[in-house]
């Protein structure tokens, strides 16, 4: 089908709850993706951040077809080595005492579970979130993201959610805790903007909330398998989440969604509590071992770390040659450009240059490239962006 067609479409067809970036794709191999027309675009989005070990990984090619060819559907009521495969190897990097896994479709699949498990746990109903937050928009997930835009139209939720400062220890303490069965957070703020709490803050926050009586739920979908620099962001700041939420790039792209808990937390959901039809199916399984496997043997977090730096390093000499960029923040590959204007003229004559980007709010450029990137990708990416930057800031000069 030609470009033309597609979107047409996809238009007519479609519920428009996306906002639309006017590129058809095709296919897509490491940190590059192809649109319809043959056209090369660097992929400093990173399939939303999935493509952790990059587009059309050869191992994950080949853990998918195989499985395929076996089998691709096994409800939870039956056993599967596929998917005991892909706990083993899930085990090997799970945060210490997190060892038991419900396994799901989607982050906010994920997010749901570990809100049951926490109620049914503690007994308690309500949640604290962080201002800016994002955790999903299913009911469930919806009733601890933060933005208004995102929730207003959908509530009212059961019970009430309180939203904190992120990065706000003090705030937290002096949160009203009664009937709370758990505080959930992101280890980095991803659709909020990229932002990093203090050093300090998540050790402070652990105490806080067991001091309380609620649990700690970590929200590892976006910053976690090693984007960051570690294996799960929140292991930068050694503190232990009783719960911790697992998505995006966790099967390559195939969906999946994985909720960890302590023993004696997941062992509160009884028989028929808490299920789905397609949570740990063989194909999902079978492309999650792959992802782990290289994540593991390409060592990927040490080499988000470097990469990042580079990255970062790159971006931050180029924001001293324009005054459109006001802040470059992040941690390994999760990396926040923050400008003085809008962002959109700059992605999308990026776009139209052959560089993907995300956004976070208005003036946020978010890059979450995938760990395997190259310094050829990183060069020619930014090459793109400098160009978009500079051309932006000519146009505004001269209306002024
Ligand atoms: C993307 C995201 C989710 C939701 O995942 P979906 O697969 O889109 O449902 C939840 N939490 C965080 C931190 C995310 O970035």
């Amino acid at each position: 089908m030609n470009a033309g067609n597609v979107i047409r479409v996809e238009d007519e067809h479609l519920l428009h709850t996306y906002q639309k970036i006017g590129v058809v794709l095709h296919r897509g191999k490491g940190a590059r993706v192809w649109d319809v027309n043959g056209k090369e675009y660097v992929d400093f989005m990173g399939g939303y951040g999935v493509a952790i070990v990059g587009h059309s990984h050869p191992k994950v090619i080949e853990a998918i077809k195989e499985q395929a060819e076996l089998l691709t559907i096994c409800h939870g009521s039956l056993y599967n080595d596929s998917r005991a495969a892909f706990l083993e190897e899930l085990m090997k990097v799970a945060p210490k005492g997190l060892t038991k896994a419900y396994l799901s479709n989607s982050g906010a699949e994920a997010v749901e579970a570990a809100l049951k498990m926490a109620r049914k746990y503690t007994g308690k109903k309500r949640f604290i979130a962080a201002i800016n937050s994002y955790h999903g928009k299913t009911m469930g997930a919806l009733s601890v993201t933060y933005s208004p835009k995102y929730r207003t139209p959908f509530g009212p939720f059961p019970y009430g959610t309180t939203f904190v400062k992120y990065g706000s220890a003090e705030e937290l303490e002096k949160a009203d805790f009664s009937d709370v069965a758990a505080v959930i957070l992101e280890p980095v703020q991803g659709e909020g903007g990229i932002k990093l709490p203090p050093p300090d803050y998540f050790k402070r926050v652990e105490e806080i909330v067991h001091a309380k009586g609620a649990l700690l739920i970590i929200d590892e979908v976006q910053a976690g398998l090693g984007r960051t620099g570690k294996m799960w962001a929140h292991q930068h700041w050694g503190v232990e989440p009783d719960i911790m939420t697992i998505g995006k790039g966790i099967a390559g792209g195939v969906p999946m969604g994985v909720t960890l808990a302590r023993q004696e937390i997941g062992d509160t959901l009884k028989v028929g509590e808490h299920t789905s039809t397609f949570g740990g199916n063989p194909l999902s399984s079978a492309a999650g071992r792959a992802v782990l496997e290289i994540i593991r043997e390409e060592r990927l977090p040490e080499r988000a770390e470097r990469m990042g730096k580079k990255l970062m390093d790159d971006l931050k000499e180029l924001s001293e040659e324009t005054r459109l960029i006001r802040e470059v923040r992040g941690l390994g590959l999760m990396i926040g450009v923050e400008l003085r204007v809008r962002f959109q003229n700059v992605l999308l004559d990026s776009v139209e240059k052959g560089l993907l980007m995300l956004y976070s709010g208005r003036n946020v450029l978010r890059l979450l490239p995938p760990l395997i990137i190259s310094d050829k990708d990183i060069k020619d990416g930014l090459e793109i962006l400098s160009d978009s930057i500079i051309k932006e800031e000519k146009k505004l000069r001269i209306k002024q």
